[in-house]
């Protein structure tokens, strides 16, 4: 073989090599930070989950909540004045409250027009969406400003958003599940995004792709309402109480924290692997079976005495 050729296959491995190298050690970086910001992550929740324990514990006094039936006579002329606005200036808001009427609580549903009254949507184009490790975002609702972003021409968008607007309390700073705690923080934005995004489907059957993992553990979390509509109302009425209390008829208040704190992880999918969906998923299902098991073994036991 000429020198050359051999010179040059040896610069050529050479380089090969080097480049393998530093695509390697680049992966193996990336990799390392995920682990370090999962690790953090795992960390928080931990000493997030004590405080938690204790204030869900202690429980809270709720008021008693005046259960309206039918809208008064003046609610009535407002809701109808506000929704012939719409038909006009606002169809897909107009849209979306026809579907609503229906499902959501009442008292929920008079807070929610009053919020539409005022409520300003920014339209923005697919580039100008925030791209956070991968995780693209094409929408958000700030509550304190009754502000929606939509960076997507898809419907489904806006429905995702305008759920978020029908479940938040401006007042606390509450949206749906989720929950500022003094001590513990921010707490169940991670199920509150998965069941928004299950009700956005089943209501209006979107086809969305954001929040996978969370919308099929927010499937399962559900499956332990006797009554899948009370789990919609709790939502509405930012009751994360009722919604733990729901729980703690087949789990320790400790196994519900710990699920629910765990699903905040899933905010960040790319920090997150599909194993570790599966292991949340699969503790969820054995939590279920343990119930089913424990009512099969109090039915036996019924009978035997019966007898
Ligand atoms: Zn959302």
């Amino acid at each position: 073989m000429d020198i050359f050729i051999k010179i040059y296959i040896v610069i050529f491995i050479g380089l090969n090599s080097l480049m393998l190298y530093y695509d390697g050690k680049k992966i193996y970086k990336s990799h390392k930070e995920k682990k370090e910001r999962l690790k953090n992550s795992m960390e928080n929740i931990e000493k997030q989950k004590q405080s938690l324990i204790k204030s869900f514990s202690r429980g809270i006094i709720k008021p008693n909540k005046k259960i309206v039936a039918h809208f008064s006579k003046e609610e009535n002329e407002k809701f109808e004045n506000i929704l012939e606005k719409l038909k006009t200036e606002n169809n897909k808001i107009y849209i979306f409250i026809q579907s609503m009427i229906n499902i959501m609580p009442k008292e929920s549903l008079i807070k929610f027009m009053d919020k539409v009254e005022d409520i300003s949507i920014e339209y923005h184009s697919f580039k100008e969406a925030e791209n956070n490790r991968g995780v693209i975002t094409t929408g958000t609702y700030i509550p304190m400003k009754n502000q929606i972003k939509i960076y997507s021409d898809k419907n489904e968008v806006l429905y995702h958003e305008l759920l978020h607007v029908a479940s938040s309390n401006n007042e606390y700073n509450m949206v749906g599940f989720s929950t500022t705690f003094k001590k513990a923080g921010l707490f169940c934005n991670g199920l509150n995004e998965g069941y928004t995004e299950l009700l956005n489907q089943r209501l209006f059957q979107s086809k969305t792709e954001g929040y996978i993992y969370l919308t099929y553990l927010a499937l399962e979390l559900e499956n332990f309402y006797e009554n899948k509509e009370d789990m919609m109302k709790d939502y509405f009425n930012n009751d994360i109480f009722s919604l733990i209390d729901e729980l703690k008829k087949s789990m320790t208040l400790e196994e519900a924290v710990s699920i629910i704190a765990n699903m905040d992880l899933f905010l960040n999918q790319t920090d997150v692997s599909f194993l570790d969906f599966l292991k949340l998923r699969q503790k969820i299902i054995s939590i279920y079976e343990r119930r089913y098991i424990q009512n099969e073994k109090t039915l036996v036991k019924k009978i035997i005495n019966r007898n």
